[in-house]
């Protein structure tokens, strides 16, 4: 396969030949006081030719699983068996300091790129990224959070239309993928457009590492890994795959104290019980109902809310409900071998819960450890 680099690939300065590892800092700016800021850059190549895959985190400063994610992939000391994997556990080095999503400027630095070499900070930034990572790549994985007050059950985006895409997203393993561009100006749409398949793997809350979701993102990456033929260990298949094309928002009708009555992951009919939002004077305010039925994709944290704040984003699957939830029952024991599924809500509402808990997602079983020796025959 031909690469879209020149040997030996070249990070920063540093070159990094076939067979090697190498740890870069890739100076992408000064502070005020002229001392650089870098990039850490982890590149491993195999010695056989291979595709190429960057996997980056925290483009939003404030999102650490993807963080997380790289961190144990990086101490896993990955053995390629073909291509190379160029690992950023930190993009947005700016916000990371400062436990925000933007830069100081108050830039998203995912609504910057490809970047400029002579534009302002967050381009500045996103030019570096994109000229020393993403043009030299086959293939990329941005790893997400949801922002601030909100969380996302595990979920992979991507534009399908696009194979090399389609191909990485089923690779990965997500049960639930959203098919869908991203923002014009982000990391994942700009790589794809430039000839990068790009996907998000959209999981948790934002400032919070929660250890479910991070070893879904670590299993996704080594299926990927395994699927794009770069190590030798068998993926872990997820379920079935649920395509969701279009969602919305079920927003608060009045202001006052949220109570939810589902979770991230459950799927709803129409007019489903969401949450009430309850004043001061009454014990149960009016209540959100589900404006479509589908799968809850995410939903809000901060249990204070104002009329038409968001409280639960709804995803609209590729079939029919109940045809949804019929498939999904007669899948019970796979599902139940395969970890992260989102759950069927039937019958009358349960008991109402005053908060969501931490982390949606512990029932999981953890299917890592197999994976784990598996990579590190690879
Ligand atoms: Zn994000």
């Amino acid at each position: 396969m031909a690469t879209k680099f020149a040997e030996p690939m070249t990070i920063g300065g540093q070159a990094v030949r076939r067979g090697e590892s190498r740890d870069i800092a890739l100076e992408v700016s000064q502070t005020s006081l002229g001392v650089p800021i870098n990039l850490l850059v982890r590149v491993v190549r195999a010695r056989k030719v291979g595709p190429v895959l960057f996997v980056c985190g925290a483009v939003h400063g404030d999102e650490l699983n993807g963080t997380a994610v790289i961190r144990d992939l990086m101490l896993r000391d990955l053995r390629l068996a073909r291509g190379t994997l160029i690992l950023v556990p930190v993009l947005n080095v700016f916000g990371f300091d400062r436990h925000t999503r933007y830069l100081p400027d108050r830039r998203d630095l995912n609504r910057c790129f490809p970047g400029h070499p002579g534009g302002n900070m967050a381009f500045r930034l996103a030019h570096a990224f994109y000229e020393q990572v993403i043009k030299r790549s086959d293939y990329g994985i941005d790893l997400h959070t949801a922002t601030q007050g909100r969380i996302n059950f595990p979920h992979v985006r991507g534009d399908l239309a696009d194979s090399g895409v389609g191909k990485l997203a089923r690779c990965f393993g997500c049960q639930l993928l959203l098919d869908r561009k991203g923002h014009q100006m982000s990391v994942r749409q700009v790589a794809t457009e430039s000839g990068c398949s790009a996907i998000n793997f959209e999981a948790g809350e934002a400032l919070r590492i929660s250890r479910p979701d991070v070893e879904l993102g670590v299993r996704g990456v080594l299926n990927a890994l395994s699927g794009l033929r770069m190590i030798e260990s068998k993926p872990i298949l997820a379920l079935p795959t649920i395509v969701v094309r279009e969602s919305v928002w079920a927003r608060a009708h009045a202001g006052g104290l949220l109570r939810f009555s589902v979770r991230p992951g459950d799927i709803v009919e129409q007019g489903a019980h969401l949450a009430s939002c309850d004043s001061f004077f009454r014990s149960a305010g009016p209540p959100v109902r589900a404006p479509v039925g589908g799968i809850v994709l995410g939903m809000g944290t901060l249990p204070v809310v104002r009329p038409g704040a968001p409280v639960c984003h709804i995803g609209i699957p590729d079939v029919p409900v109940g045809e949804l939830v019929a498939r999904l029952r007669k899948d019970r024991v796979v599902r139940r071998a395969s970890g992260p599924r989102p759950r069927v809500r039937s019958g009358p509402p349960p008991p109402m819960r005053e908060s969501l808990r931490p982390s949606p997602t512990v029932e999981r079983p953890n299917p890592l450890r197999t994976t784990a020796k598996g990579s590190k025959k690879g």
